[in-house]
């Protein structure tokens, strides 16, 4: 009863009565549109339904959601929109593929990973579009998103043979303290719309490669990448079960997946609401839990900065996915001396950028991904306006209407505005104006979030001393791309727990065991 009257609330106000729950209005496929999705059919890949046991499956009761192209409303599929029942029998497969695919070598599981990795490459454009047809990004940087979803599985793949215990020196002469780690079990993955291949295989690469298996909720928003992945997968070997995926009713597919005692992990990226919903459920059953939230990341360009590396990196940081990146710069302090120049600079820079399709050539900028998130940054920016903010550029719908939001920069910005204290998750660039590198530290760690930070300056010193100041998990240093397999992501604060990639990020899918050998003299 608890756990329902945590995640009560979106039950009852969105998914439940009726399996339909975008906000914008629905239309027919263009012409292009279904070319587009024919071609996906023909090749496999665009899946709508679950995943369970290794068989594509239909929601018990027949319900399906209509999945939508935000740059459009068209309607591009509809796919299962499962509940609780599903979500039972997707747990009970993967606990039973777990006694199989735990005791396989890591170097079986390595080829598994490595033949997905694969697969997943060899399939980057299609990929890609279905990520533009139901994110929205750019083809381009969809693509760009595949190769980076990828590498979660090639890195995994080959940290898969590496999971390596201890032997500690014991006290006794009669004994021997070892230590292994073990897979942790059942893990449910619950992932965000914003990177709907990259969040899933960040966290289901680690998963499969210590030996869990899993199942996936992805978001109702765009379930299809991950279907398609799900397809790739089931294609490359990864036995049935081992992988499922359920997706509709989230707040009950949430609970059945905290109720479980089988499910032994809960790893989740989303908003630090539901994530902090999921963590009190997860305390009924103990569950290991990875949460990865929203940011308010700082971006600080001090006077000593390099204009150009500034502009570059903080275009970058900001403008990525249109702002829609947990890691994307949410306030940027520019120090007195270079203010003028950087923001004139950057709101120059900033009317260069393409808005439109993402399948458009030139578009570096795609719509959000639904009206709610336009209304959210309309509010923002009016609330900022009223407080005395000052739009450089932008600051309004774009003229191509629906989902579509100008490239926008406000100055003048102060950092107990609503735009600075919250993620406006789209592209809005606000500039807070600062005078010392103490004031700046004040404003950045000014917040209950802690995930991504970045500063901008020509002194070693000063990289040092503002990086090791910052309450931040992640920090760039004269660059505004950090995110890569190789390093640890994850946040302070209330931006989350625990570390997704690099060899930090196994550890999250692990028990450690100590076995004590005794009576050896
Ligand atoms: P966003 O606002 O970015 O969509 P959410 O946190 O709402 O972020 O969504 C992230 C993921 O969490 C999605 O897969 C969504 O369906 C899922 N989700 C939302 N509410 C719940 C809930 N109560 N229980 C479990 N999962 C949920």
């Amino acid at each position: 009863m608890m756990l329902k009257t945590l995640l009560l609330h979106r039950t009852t106000t969105i998914h439940s009565l009726r399996c339909k729950f975008n906000t914008i209005p629905h239309r027919e496929m263009t012409t292009g549109t279904q070319s587009i999705v024919s071609r996906l059919k023909s090749s496999g890949l665009l899946q709508t339904k679950g995943l369970i046991g290794g068989k594509w499956t239909d929601a018990y009761d027949g319900r399906t959601i209509e999945v939508n192209n935000p740059a459009s409303g068209e309607v591009i599929a509809s796919v299962a929109c499962m509940g609780e029942k599903e979500t039972k029998d997707a747990i009970s497969s993967a606990y039973e593929a777990f006694g199989h695919w735990s005791k396989l070598t890591g170097s079986e599981r390595s080829n598994r990973l490595r033949s997905w990795y694969n697969l997943l490459m060899e399939h980057k454009e299609e990929l890609g579009e279905l990520i533009t047809l139901e994110q929205g990004k750019p083809l381009k940087e969809a693509i760009g998103e595949v190769g980076y979803g990828a590498s979660f599985l090639e890195f995994f793949a080959e940290e898969a043979k590496r999971v390596y215990g201890d032997i500690i020196p014991s006290t006794l002469p009669d004994r021997r303290v070892l230590v292994i780690k073990q897979p942790v079990g059942v893990v449910a993955a619950i992932t965000p719309w914003n990177f709907p291949l990259a969040m899933i295989t960040r966290k289901v690469g680690p998963a499969l490669a210590c030996g869990c298996t899993v199942v996936i909720k992805p978001s109702e928003f765009t379930p299809l990448t991950a279907l398609a992945a799900a397809e790739l997968a089931l294609q490359s070997g990864i036995p049935p079960g081992v992988l499922n995926v359920v997706m509709g009713d989230a707040p009950k597919i949430g609970n059945s997946l905290l109720e479980s005692t089988q499910v032994r992990k809960i790893t989740f990226t989303g908003s630090t609401a539901v994530g902090k919903k999921l963590m009190a459920g997860a305390a009924e059953t103990v569950k290991k839990v990875s949460l990865e939230l929203g940011g308010n990341a700082p971006c600080i360009v001090f006077d000593d900065a390099d204009l150009e590396v500034a502009l570059k990196g903080t275009l970058a940081t900001k403008f990525r996915n249109s702002g829609q990146t947990c890691v994307c710069a949410n306030r940027i302090l520019v120090q007195e001396g270079i203010y003028e120049k950087f923001t004139s600079a950057f709101s120059n820079a900033v009317k260069d950028l393409k808005v439109g399709n993402g399948f458009s050539e030139g578009v570096v900028q795609g719509p959000l991904i639904n009206e709610a998130a336009v209304q959210k940054v309309e509010s923002f920016v009016q609330d900022a306006i009223s407080k005395g903010a000052k739009v450089l550029a932008g600051g309004k719908r774009h003229s191509l209407g629906f989902t579509f939001y100008e490239p926008t920069i406000i100055g003048d910005v102060k950092n107990d505005m609503l735009i600075a204290r919250q993620e406006v998750f789209g592209p809005v660039a606000p500039i807070i104006r600062f005078k010392t590198e103490e004031e700046a530290i004040q404003i950045a760690n000014d917040t209950n979030a802690g995930l991504a930070a970045y500063l901008f300056t020509n002194s070693i010193k000063r990289s040092w001393r503002v990086s090791e100041t910052l309450e931040y998990g992640i920090v760039g240093v004269n660059e505004g791309l950090v995110s890569t397999e190789v390093a640890p992501f994850g946040g302070y604060k209330q931006s989350g727990l625990g570390r997704e990639g690099s060899k930090y990020g196994l550890d999250e899918y692990t028990e450690i065991k100590y076995i004590c050998m005794g009576n050896l003299g």
